[in-house]
This record gives structure tokens, sequence and C-alpha cells, in this order.
């Protein structure tokens, strides 16, 4: 394998293949960054200083399971003289055990199979994988768009008990939701929120109109209205 195969292959650049050695059916590839530049300020004056290896699993070629390993480095910038550490461009995000290509397929296949059969074919460890699905979660919906919401819903759901100054309590989410879409809009605490009466803009044949505070202080006045009891 060659420097290009891991960029075509594997979605990997700015790293240069070092060295490739099998064994016991993986194929681990030494890589090493083509340059170091500070990440606070881009400059190219640095001085780097080897921290620890990492080991990250790659997309599979053929029958051998394909590792990286990478040395990552502390970098010293002389320009802002500022420390930072040395972010490896093809995670999904910094402590991630596997490339962001590996990590789009198993996200992919997440829609056809269970966690478990994905662990056990990919020789990927589950909670490695539950981590993958909450950080694409997180950043799928880390935005949503309400420039079409007119009717939301509010509700409490109850998920458990928690313990709270020794005192076990009920543990509740609220949900808000796009009534026309089914959408949901907002998941936070319940059971602590304020509630507050919107009289205005109350739908007809809905119950008492009823918004948490936290959800009303993100949207403009006026505009939205919902009801409790889904
Ligand atoms: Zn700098």
């Amino acid at each position: 394998m060659q420097t290009s195969d891991i960029y075509h292959t594997q979605g990997i650049r700015s790293f240069k293949l070092k060295s490739t050695h099998y064994g016991d059916g993986k194929c681990v590839l030494n890589i090493v960054a083509k340059e170091h530049r500070c990440p606070l300020c881009a400059s190219g004056k640095v001085s780097v200083y080897p921290e620890r290896e990492r080991e990250i699993q790659g997309q599979s070629c053929g029958a051998k399971r394909v590792y990286f390993k990478v040395w990552v480095h502390r970098i010293y910038c002389h320009k802002c003289r500022r420390q930072s550490y040395e972010q490896l461009n093809f995670l999904p995000y910094s402590k991630a055990r596997v490339t962001r290509s590996l990590a789009q397929t198993l996200i992919e296949l997440r829609r056809h199979m269970p966690l478990s059969a994905i662990s056990e074919h990919y020789h990927v460890d589950y909670d490695t994988l539950k981590a993958l699905e909450v950080n694409y979660l997180e950043r799928k919906y880390s935005r949503i768009c309400l420039k079409d919401v007119r009717v939301i819903g509010v509700d409490e759901i109850h998920v458990g008990h928690e313990w709270v100054d020794g005192i076990r309590r009920q543990k509740y989410l609220t949900i808000v939701r796009d009534l026309n879409s089914g959408k949901v809009l907002f998941v936070g605490d319940g059971k602590g929120c304020d509630y507050r009466i919107c009289p205005e803009h109350q739908p007809a044949g809905l119950g008492q109109a009823l918004l948490p505070c936290h959800a009303i202080r993100r949207r403009p006045p006026g505009r939205f209205y919902g009801h409790r009891g889904l």
C-alpha cells in the first residue's frame, strides 16, 4: 500500500505512509503527518514533541482489518507562543477510535443492522459504536429549522428515578413537538421548569396552552403556542 492508497481508499490526507505490517488478520499501517502547523494560528513555525501513539481502525481491505498507528504530538508555536495538541483531521471527533470514512459506513449500516451485529462483523467495540451514533445524532439535530413551525405541543415522559440529596425522586423529560409534522423540536429536563400560560393564539379544541419558560425564551413571543398532554 502507498500514500496515495490511504488517501483514495481511506480518505486520509496530509499524512504519508511510513511502513506496513501484516499479521493476525490485520494490516497495520504506520503513518506520519506531512507537516505540522499551529492549530490556533496556522503558523508553520512550530516545535513538535511526540506524546503518545494511537491506533485507529480504518476501512477493511479485503479480508484484512486495517489499523493506522500514528503519533500524536504536542505543538509549541513560536509565533503565538501557545501550546496545543495535534488534531487528527481524519477522525469524526478527537477521541474517536475509527476513521471518519469507517464511521460513515457504520452509521449507514445502523439503519439495517443492530449495533451488536455491526460490532461483531467489523470488530469494533460496542461502546465505540454507541459513541459514534450519539456523536452523529448530536451533530444532526444540533440545529433544528423552526421556519415552518406554527403549532407546538408540550408533554412530559417518565424516564426512571434519580437520587437528589439522598431522596429518591421520579425523573421526567419535557418534550416539545411540532404538531403538524410530528418532529421533536426540544428535549429537556422535566418537573422543575416553570410553565407559562399562553392565552393568545390558543388553537380551537385543544386544552390549556402551556409552554416551558426555556422553550419560550428560545423563540419569538406570540408566534408559537401549544397544549399539554399529546
Ligand atoms: Zn500559533
